[in-house]
């Protein structure tokens, strides 16, 4: 069986790998869709190769097998990727932190006991049964695939929420920025405002139900003027490049707070007196707990959080180098591409 892996700067490439019985804790699942992350793209743009088990780490399933000790899930079950629960053992858990457990950390980035040697853009995929959750039943496997950043989007805007009637802006309209503005006005936020370069984006966001969608050029003015110069209450930042760290800021009103969702690699430039002038407060968020993942999938399966809109198509495994071309080359017009193995 071949695994698709990201081996060098804008390298892409099959891997053969053997197939063998799972251990008796993990379980074998036949991968139905697997989504295109920005974080892959990002990977597959910088040196080197990236991580093996994070090259497809959206994904949802059928279980095709289960060792002999998993007894929470079953052959035939659909299942969806998340992180492990809190493993009781390492220092954050002892410490009393199961919220900041140190092995669910590692398995965010696929390492430690639950590393695998591949990702989802595969056929099939043995991991640590404590990787998968249960797909809730009123998901569409399109919806199931897209969970997982969702879930990510809710963890943040729950720990960074508006008070009701904020104005809150939202950085960057891709499948993290659509995802976030949806939770943001599911929260009560009273005014959105959308920054997106890209128009078909911008009208996307209209539609998904931003009060405003604008591009970044006009962007400190805008918001000043919605505010009587005061800025935003809160600012998301879901656009994950270094420039939109500082940008961020700008937008934010003296005392305002700024959530960082969008991963930036590499190192930021920022205005310390700025941020010092204005008191801002920043809050940074990574994954999400099983519990907000459970909720997450209600809040879709019910159709208040539509990622029908995000998904803009879907491939298959052999046209995925094509596909990582065109999204790393900036003009596409996708939002989320999923992968049909
Ligand atoms: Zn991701
Ligand atoms: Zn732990």
């Amino acid at each position: 069986m071949h695994a698709a892996l990201i081996t060098d700067k804008e390298t892409i490439e099959f891997v053969e790998f053997e197939e063998s019985a799972p251990d008796s804790d993990q379980v074998v699942v036949d991968i139905t869709l697997c989504g295109i992350c920005g974080t892959d793209i990002h990977s597959f743009q910088s040196p080197g190769p990236a991580w093996p088990a994070t090259c497809g780490h959206e994904w949802t399933g059928i279980i095709s097998k289960a060792g002999s000790e998993v007894t929470r899930v079953d052959e035939g079950d659909r299942v969806i990727i998340a992180v492990p629960p809190s493993c009781g053992s390492c220092p954050a858990c002892h410490a009393g932190q199961m919220n900041k457990c140190q092995t669910v950390l590692m398995a965010t980035m696929g390492r430690g006991p639950f590393e695998t040697p591949h990702g989802g853009f595969a056929e099939r995929l043995t991991i640590h049964h404590g990787r998968v959750v249960p797909a809730n039943p009123d998901l569409t496997d399109e919806q199931a695939a897209q969970i997982e950043p969702a879930a990510i989007c809710f963890h943040a805007v729950r720990a960074t929420a508006p008070r009701l009637g904020d104005v809150a802006v939202i950085q960057g309209a891709g499948p993290i920025g659509l995802s976030a503005l949806q939770w943001v006005l599911a929260a009560g936020a009273g005014t959105t405002i959308v920054v997106e370069p890209n128009n078909t984006r911008r009208d996307l966001a209209l539609n998904l139900g931003a009060h405003h969608s604008i591009d970044p050029s006009i962007a400190v003015d805008f918001v000043a003027e919605h505010t009587r110069g005061l800025g935003g209450d809160v600012v998301y930042e879901c656009a994950g490049i270094p420039a939109t760290v500082q940008s961020a800021v700008d937008l934010a009103r003296r005392g305002g707070r700024v959530s960082l969702i969008g991963l930036a690699m590499g190192d930021a430039p920022m205005s310390p007196r700025q941020w010092l002038t204005k008191e801002i407060n920043v809050s940074a968020a990574l994954g999400y707990t099983h519990e907000e993942f459970e909720m997450t999938m209600g809040y879709v399966g019910d159709g208040r959080i539509d990622l029908d809109a995000l998904h803009s198509g879907t491939v298959a495994l052999s046209e995925i180098a094509d596909t990582f071309v065109e999204l790393a080359g900036g003009q596409s017009e996708h939002t989320k591409v999923l992968v049909r193995p």
